[in-house]
């Protein structure tokens, strides 16, 4: 079953969909995404935020 991020779920206004085939393949582009389209850098993301993100994944 694939995994998909909404990154509007995260409180963004980005309609970006992220899918991928398992958590860790999703958690590496949704960290491609915010740094490319958000300017987040991936090693600036508190764990708390993290959490935020695993919670927000789905089963497609
Ligand atoms: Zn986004």
């Amino acid at each position: 079953m694939a995994k998909v991020l909404r990154c509007r779920d995260l409180g963004t206004n980005c309609p970006k969909e992220i899918r991928a085939e398992n958590e860790e393949e999703l958690m590496k582009l949704a960290a491609e995404h915010a740094e490319k389209d958000h300017g987040i850098s991936a090693s600036s993301i508190p764990p708390s935020m993290l959490g935020l993100v695993k919670a927000a994944i789905k089963d497609e």
